[in-house]
């Protein structure tokens, strides 16, 4: 490393880094978050978070699960909380390790603020977020100066961010191009609401499950015919879906853009 290059900085005990994993592959850790990784006592991790990623632990750290695994549903956002201070108090080093960033519909917000509330000292790391690595990865640009100056990242899921049908409608009109977390849960309404803004139903769009992941698939479809896609293909989270003319560019690319695995 160059004289100048920022050392990374040490985990003292008793502290709580927030971390996100990127999407999957571990190519796509930040430097911060693979030292994270190899210097954490407890690694406190959701269910998307990559085996090969924490793989990378010390043999003697403690992997604590916490996401939905198995059709079980996930453990209380409080309950996570009181697991991340318990142990910062005991004086581990306490990473909370979370897919893509942790900050991009990942509660990141709720647990860093029962860390400040608990008076835990936290560290926010950044991670590749998900649904702009789907569309890298793809071959999608997220904006390109023909098509869009803004990009829209929603999430699908109704439950998590008390969305309404009408905030639906007011996305598709702005124009811009969606990418979809968590698409599957309410794909039928969405997709709906998105015609009633203004949509066309030939708006191309494609699905990419498990982006940077050992079984990467990405679908080509348009809104019209997303549902009817999703059940072909047997689409199976985790998923993006990207909506709008960029989603349509990759097939300039595919000629000659290399594969990832
Ligand atoms: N904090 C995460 C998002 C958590 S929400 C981030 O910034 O990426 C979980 C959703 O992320 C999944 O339902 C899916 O929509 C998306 N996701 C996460 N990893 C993915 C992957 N490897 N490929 C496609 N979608 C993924």
């Amino acid at each position: 490393m160059p004289d100048d290059f920022p050392e990374l900085p040490g985990f003292p005990p008793g502290e709580v880094w927030l971390a996100g994993a990127g999407p999957g592959d571990p190519r796509l850790l930040t430097l911060l978050a693979l030292h994270a990784v190899a210097s954490a006592d407890d690694i406190v991790h959701d269910a998307l978070v990559d085996r090969r990623v924490l793989k990378l632990a010390r043999r003697d750290a403690e992997l604590v699960a916490v996401g939905k695994r198995g059709g079980r549903p996930s453990p209380h956002q409080r309950d996570i909380n009181e697991v991340l201070i318990e142990r910062a108090r005991k004086g581990r080093r306490v990473l909370r390790l979370k897919g893509g960033d942790p900050f991009v519909f990942g509660r990141g917000w709720d647990e860093a603020r029962a860390l400040a509330a608990a008076g835990i000292r936290f560290r926010v790391i950044p991670g590749v977020t998900a649904g702009l690595a789907a569309a890298a990865l793809a071959g999608i640009p997220a904006t390109t100066r023909e098509t869009n100056h803004a990009v829209v990242l929603a999430a699908g899921h109704r439950a998590e961010d008390g969305q309404s049908a009408g905030d639906w409608v007011a996305l598709a009109r702005l124009g811009q191009p969606i990418i979809l977390y968590m698409p599957m849960l309410q794909l039928a309404d969405v997709v709906v609401s998105l015609r009633q803004g203004g949509l066309a139903a030939d708006t191309p769009a494609a699905f990419i499950q498990s982006a940077s992941g050992e079984s990467e698939r990405v679908i080509d479809s348009s809104l019209g015919a997303l549902l009817g896609d999703a059940e072909r293909h047997k689409v199976r989270s985790p998923a993006i879906v990207v909506i709008g003319a960029i989603a349509g560019l990759r097939h300039e690319l595919l000629p000659a853009l290399v594969g990832w695995q």
